[in-house]
């Protein structure tokens, strides 16, 4: 098994999807997680069952588009914990839509959640890596973060946006690693919310194959257990139709 025993890291999104699978992942691989969502519920099922496989597991209410929400959120791992090796910033929404249906609270939600939630999260994280002169600071882009379709150009924006922060971040500190992961279609409920009719209906095209969430949780897990020395700053993952 990769090795990650005893880092202590934190995970927003957490109540679903890849947030959900990336949080079981890491807990059996013996990491002390903190996770995070808006659905407490979700979070405290997925909790009891981490710990009754024997995972160590703090939840904590959380809305990413609010920072001291973000900073009370890392800083509960510190507190318990004494340190903060990896955050994770996770959480995304992906309601879809043509641009001319000027669905504008949209927008703003996307950029809300994509892009100052990672921020919030970089800002909570950051002082204390440097005080720590280490960790690791994971932030989830997508293939939308790399080419743009049809009804996804304001999603696109703020997955191109976690990119360029990234390669920033990562441009100015040589002890604090910086990781990008771009899943490709991945099974989850993030096309729950489009609530726009033409997206959702090229959606379904677009979905027909998707890879399972625990293949991203599995290349965070590969991404976080190599060695301090070695930075993996991007990892692009795409399904297959394979059986
Ligand atoms: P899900 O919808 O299953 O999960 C999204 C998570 O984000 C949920 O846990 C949700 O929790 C959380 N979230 C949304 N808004 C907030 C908020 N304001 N504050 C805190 N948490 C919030 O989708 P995925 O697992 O697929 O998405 C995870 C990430 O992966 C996103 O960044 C997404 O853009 C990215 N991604 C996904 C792809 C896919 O095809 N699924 C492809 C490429 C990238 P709650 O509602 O409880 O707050």
């Amino acid at each position: 098994m990769l090795d990650i025993q005893g880092k202590v890291i934190a995970i927003t999104g957490a109540s679903s999807g890849i947030g959900e699978a990336t949080a079981r992942v890491l807990a059996k691989a013996g990491a002390h997680i903190v996770i995070g969502a808006r659905r407490a519920d979700r979070l405290d099922r997925l909790a009891e069952e981490i710990a009754l496989d024997g995972g160590s597991v703090l939840t904590k209410k959380l809305d990413v588009t609010d920072r001291k929400d973000v900073s009370s959120f890392v800083n509960l791992a510190v507190s318990e914990f004494g340190r903060l090796n990896v955050m994770i910033n996770n959480a995304g929404v992906m309601p879809l839509s043509p641009m001319d249906a000027l669905l504008v609270d949209e927008w703003d939600r996307m950029v809300d959640v994509n892009i100052k939630g990672v921020l919030y999260g970089i800002a909570a994280a950051l002082p204390i890596m440097k005080q720590q002169e280490s960790g690791q600071i994971i932030n989830v882009s997508s293939i939308g973060g790399h080419t743009v379709s049809p009804t996804a150009a304001v999603y696109c924006a703020t997955k191109f946006a976690v990119r360029a922060i990234s390669d920033g971040l990562r441009q100015e500190n040589d002890k604090i690693r910086v990781t990008v992961i771009s899943p490709g279609t991945t099974t989850s409920e993030l096309a729950d919310t489009i609530s726009d009719p033409i997206a959702r209906d090229a959606m379904k095209g677009f979905r027909a194959v998707t890879i399972s969430p625990e293949a991203i949780a599995n290349s965070i897990l590969y991404a976080i257990s190599q060695p301090a020395e070695v930075d993996v700053s991007e990892i692009i993952i795409r399904p297959t139709a394979s059986p």
